[in-house]
């Protein structure tokens, strides 16, 4: 077996007498992670043991759960042999956030607002289980909006005092009405001006079940079925929904999996 690290990307070369197995893999293995590569034209690969889709040209991509286990494992098949790859997966820390003044009812609903709550999951839900065969989730991913880092991913919430879910995204904080601009291309799937946690929802599928979240905002001006450039102005920051103040909140999946966006893009320009 060859490896070889260059600049953050890992060719594996495996070579037996009857078969060659080429595997590129971009991305680090750690908590939270989107990994990104292909495989050779008539190669098939599983990662823990589900099959991924592939683009024209052998693409594929994958998240790594916010608690994901040490190892996981990736199968390439080809013909009728297969090759496994072992992975460590490199476990973070997360803070703990105390979030004040976001209004009482977000944080301890009524009945029919959480049956409100489980309604709008559900419309979320759907639309992060599209597989659509769009290849938008290989391009170099830029931040939606630039401005000051006000919640990370991961971070255990506590809202008004009471403990709630981890935050599954990055907040920027910039005023109402700042344009927020598609990160990656992709199809919007999902076009929602008012749901009770996340106000003015938006989805923006990247394919091959990665998608972007953005909530909170003002306003959006797209529509379901649009096809988006990279860089298109595609909403406005608000403070809608459960919210303390305007940010734009940013979030990422890979079908159910919440992984996180701020390891696509890297540090905040200046
Ligand atoms: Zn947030």
């Amino acid at each position: 077996m060859l490896k070889v690290k260059l600049l953050g990307l890992i060719f594996f070369c495996l070579i037996n007498s009857n078969a060659i197995f080429a595997l590129t893999i971009k991305g680090d293995f750690l908590q939270g992670a989107v990994i990104r590569g292909s495989v050779e034209p008539g190669e098939k690969i599983q990662f823990n043991q589900r099959w991924l889709s592939l683009s024209e040209q052998g693409e594929f991509v994958f998240g790594i759960g916010r608690d994901a286990p040490a190892n996981l494992t990736l199968v390439v098949y080809k013909n009728n042999q297969q090759k496994q790859h072992q992975f460590a997966v490199k476990k973070r820390q997360y803070n703990i956030q105390r979030v004040n003044g976001v209004p009482q009812a977000t944080v301890e609903p009524s009945k029919a607002q959480q049956e409100r709550i489980a309604r709008e999951a559900a419309l979320v839900g759907k639309a992060r289980k599209e597989d659509l065969g769009l290849s938008n989730f290989m391009e170099d991913f830029k931040w939606p909006v630039v401005g000051p880092i006000s919640g990370v991913y991961g971070s255990q919430r506590i809202y008004n005092k009471i403990p709630g879910n981890p935050h599954y995204g990055v907040d920027i904080a910039m005023p109402v009405g700042t344009p927020v601009y598609a990160p990656a291309g992709g199809k919007v799937t999902l076009v929602h001006s008012d749901m009770f946690l996340s106000g003015g929802t938006l989805i923006l599928d990247h394919g091959q079940g990665l998608s972007s979240t953005f909530i909170h905002l003002s306003k959006i001006l797209v529509k379901e079925g649009d096809l988006i450039a990279q860089g298109e102005k595609i909403a406005l920051v608000g403070k809608t929904g459960r919210a303390s103040g305007p940010h734009l909140h940013w979030a990422m999946n890979w079908f159910s999996e919440r992984v996180d966006p701020q390891l696509l893009v890297g540090n905040m320009p200046k």
